[in-house]
């Protein structure tokens, strides 16, 4: 079994090479939320800090960037390897600082691995297009050339698998990136640094700032940094956007969102019911991809209620690190009281209590930031916590009559990051994909996160911005386009030509 990771050391950032404590005078505390102890301090970078990270990767992008891709990708294939050998030493990083449970912090791990493989890829992804003769004598061709600096800042609920979406490729296609991780978690950035230079990454090219709204503010508004790729919450991902697009930035948001699993009564009643609550309690409902609102169509909400509120009693919260837990604490004292408050707010609403997790502890772990697993049934699409996003283990059963009703219900939320249908019916589930305005869809998968290759994203206020995360939209979001047009001296005409130049 991997020890629990204990180490009490501060945590600074990694500039041009190697750890470094900055010039920032602030800390904040990073919790261990099964234990409730505070378990070291993260230092805050000062825009001092933010600028030596920036001025270092100007530095080093422009041999990176001249290094042939196949040299970038085998740097990326021993990082591949690296990571692939300390897989459970990040884990129980994550476990550690984040509070979900173990065997689910691997899982993340492996999802940010799978990234990495397909940035090895790169040499055929910057392929670019060749025209032989678009006028006589004349070939035209484009390709893809690298930003220069990037930077990623990136949420608690993934620390090492939503860096991975970006700097992976970021680096792959020659540039330089910098990520400043979330405050709450920020150990995973610091590692995954290390293994970076050790596979053979230059000094610079590779930074991590940690810190809070003073570094993210630094890098949205410093003239050299060229792309910004955000994932958090909503409000946070409308304010990156404009902000870099107003200092001239390419920029890719994602936000928040508010998951529905529509269930029809045609359903495996079983798996439907499987699917729910590891959707929505899995990770204690800390996933942008969780499920939080189960719509339940016709008869089938009173064959499924009962079931899930059996199932949602007996879920196993316990400290992440035991091997049987299933859901683990909330990341900090602050959410899990913000969405105990949500339940408070439901019942006022009128919605039906279900079950109630609020006040949950777990013996030998009172200290812990722990709630249960809540649902709750009668949720009206007018409540708040139908509306908003709770980001916590609460369940929200809204029962509808028709499938018709349901996707209305969908089309209408403000989010629309992922969602999910179960049924026997091909006729339905082809509908459905086809009609629903969301940027992710699952049918009988209840957490559709797209594979390596075809990239992540929702609609609505769950992205802002054009392109989605990895895959060849990732490639496309860390390059620009430049076309060539080329012609030697020896098929060149006489005279200056006074017209618009057509084929000849
Ligand atoms: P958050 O928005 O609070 O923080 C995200 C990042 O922004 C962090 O690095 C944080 O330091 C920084 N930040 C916070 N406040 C800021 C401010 N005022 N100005 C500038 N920077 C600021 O999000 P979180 O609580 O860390 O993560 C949970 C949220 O992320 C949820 O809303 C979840 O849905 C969302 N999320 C979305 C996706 C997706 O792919 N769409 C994936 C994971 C998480």
């Amino acid at each position: 079994m991997t020890p629990a990771y204990t180490d009490s050391a501060d945590l600074g950032h990694f500039i041009q090479g190697r750890r470094s404590a900055g010039s920032g005078t602030r800390r904040q505390t990073v919790w261990n939320p099964a234990t409730g102890a505070a378990a070291r301090q993260v230092l805050l970078a000062s825009e001092a800090d933010v600028h030596a990270a920036v001025a270092a990767a100007v530095a080093a992008q422009p041999a990176w960037a001249d290094t042939p891709p196949i040299r970038r990708a085998r740097v990326m294939n021993k990082f591949l390897e690296l990571m692939n050998r300390h897989k459970d030493t990040l884990a129980a990083m994550i476990t550690a600082e984040h509070g979900k449970v173990f065997t689910d912090a691997q899982g993340e791990v492996m999802r940010g691995i799978d990234i990495i493989e397909f940035a090895c890829g790169i040499p055929q992804l910057l392929k670019g297009d060749h025209t032989d003769q678009v006028s006589t004598g004349i070939d035209n061709w484009t390709l893809r050339q690298p930003l220069g600096v990037v930077a990623g800042i990136t949420p608690f609920n993934f620390p090492c698998m939503v860096p991975c979406w970006m700097f992976p490729v970021a680096l792959a296609c020659g540039n330089a990136f910098i990520l400043k991780p979330s405050e709450r978690d920020p150990s995973p950035g610091l590692f995954m640094a290390e293994l970076l230079k050790e596979a053979g990454l230059p000094d610079g090219v590779f930074s991590v700032i940690n810190g809070d709204k003073v570094a993210v503010d630094a890098l949205l508004t410093h003239p050299h940094v060229k792309a910004l790729s955000f994932v958090g919450s909503t409000p946070i991902a409308q304010y990156i956007y404009e902000t870099g697009a107003h200092h001239g930035k390419r920029v890719q948001a994602l936000g928040g969102a508010k998951n529905h699993m529509v269930v029809m009564p045609d359903a495996n009643i079983e798996q439907a019911v499987d699917a729910l609550i590891g959707a929505a309690y899995g990770s204690a409902g800390e996933r942008c991809m969780a499920i939080s609102v189960a719509v339940l169509v016709g008869e089938v909400a009173d064959q499924i209620v009962p079931l899930l509120a059996e199932r949602a009693k007996a879920l196993k919260i316990r400290n992440g690190m035991e091997l049987d837990a299933e859901m683990g604490p909330i990341v900090t004292k602050e959410a899990r009281d913000r969405i105990e408050g949500y339940i408070g707010i439901g019942v006022e609403e009128g919605a039906k209590l279900v079950v109630d997790g609020r006040g949950h502890t777990v013996r030998g772990f009172e200290g812990g930031f722990f709630t249960g697993g809540t649902l709750f049934d009668h949720v009206q699409p007018a409540m708040r916590i139908y509306k908003e996003e709770i980001f916590g283990p609460v369940l929200a059963c809204v029962r509808v009559p028709a499938f018709a009703d349901a996707l209305q219900l969908i089309n209408e939320h403000e989010f629309g990051n992922g969602v999910a249908l179960f049924t026997s019916d091909g006729g339905v589930a082809r509908e459905f994909s086809r009609r629903v305005q969301v940027g992710m869809v699952g049918i009988n998968v209840p957490i559709p996160v797209p594979m390596a290759w075809h990239g992540f994203g929702g609609w609505k206020k769950s992205l802002f911005g054009d392109m989605h995360a990895y895959g060849e939209e990732g490639v496309r979001f860390y390059t620009k386009q430049k076309s060539v047009m080329q012609r030697w001296p020896d098929s060149i005409g006489k005279g200056a030509e006074f017209v618009m130049p057509t084929a000849k």
